[in-house]
C-alpha cells in the first residue's frame, strides 16, 4: 500500500477503506496479507438500530461503534480479530428507565471463500457456529462482523442493575426511587381504595 507502511508498526497504522464511503466497510483481498494490519474506525449505527427497530426496542445506539481489529491472510482464509466498543442505550426490562450499557465485544472470524458449490444449510450452520464464516467473491464485509457481533452481545433481558427493585405492580411507581404509597398502607389491592371511597358522581 503506502511506501512508508512497513516502516510503521502494525499497531499505530490507521487505516480507512475508500471503500467505507458508502457506509459499509469491506476489504478487499488484495488489501490483505499474511501479516496482520491493523483496522481502526468508527462503525456507523444506523443498520444496527434498524435491526434492533424490528425487535423489543429495548436497544438503541446513540454513537458510532469503534472497532479495534487485526487482519490478515492464513492460505485461503482472512482471520479478522480484535474488539469492538460501544454503548447502547438500554431500556431496562424491569423499571423502564434508560440507562447505558457499554458494549465491549471481542471478534475473531475466520473466513473462508465461499464454495461455489451451493452449500448445505447444515453444513454452513454449524461452521458459523465454529466462529468460521465465509465471504464472497472478493471483499470481507468487515460493516457485518462488527453489526453481528454487536448484536450478539447484547443480553436478551436488559437490566439497569441486578437489584432493580423494577415498577410497583398496582401504582407503577419506579420502587429505586424509594416505596410507593401502596407499601404498608394496609389496603390489599386497588378495589379495596374503590370499595371505601364514596361514589363521586
Ligand atoms: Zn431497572
Ligand atoms: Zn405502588
Amino acid at each position: 500500500m503506502t511506501p512508508l507502511a512497513p516502516l510503521l508498526p502494525a499497531s499505530s497504522r490507521r487505516l480507512y477503506s475508500a471503500l467505507h464511503a458508502d457506509g459499509d466497510m469491506k476489504l478487499h483481498l488484495d488489501q490483505i496479507d499474511e501479516a496482520p494490519k491493523h483496522l481502526s474506525y468508527e462503525e456507523e449505527v444506523a443498520d444496527l438500530n434498524a435491526r434492533l427497530d424490528t425487535g423489543a426496542h429495548e436497544y438503541r445506539f446513540a454513537d458510532p461503534v469503534h472497532a479495534e481489529l487485526d487482519y490478515y491472510r492464513a492460505g485461503d482464509d482472512v482471520v479478522v480479530e480484535g474488539d469492538v466498543h460501544a454503548a447502547a442505550v438500554a431500556t431496562c426490562a424491569r423499571c423502564a428507565e434508560e440507562f447505558r450499557l457499554p458494549v465491549d465485544v471481542p471478534i475473531r472470524a475466520v473466513l473462508a471463500p465461499r464454495p461455489a458449490a451451493p452449500e448445505d444449510d447444515d453444513v454452513e450452520l454449524s461452521a458459523e457456529d465454529m466462529g468460521l464464516g465465509f465471504f464472497d467473491g472478493d471483499e470481507i464485509d468487515v460493516s457485518d462482523l462488527v453489526t453481528e457481533h454487536t448484536l450478539l452481545a447484547l443480553p436478551t433481558r436488559p437490566l439497569c442493575s441486578e437489584g432493580c427493585r423494577g415498577l410497583c405492580a398496582r401504582c407503577g411507581a419506579n420502587l429505586n426511587t424509594g416505596p410507593c404509597r401502596c407499601a404498608g398502607d394496609g389496603v390489599d389491592s386497588p378495589f379495596a381504595v374503590l370499595r371505601t371511597r364514596p361514589r363521586e358522581s
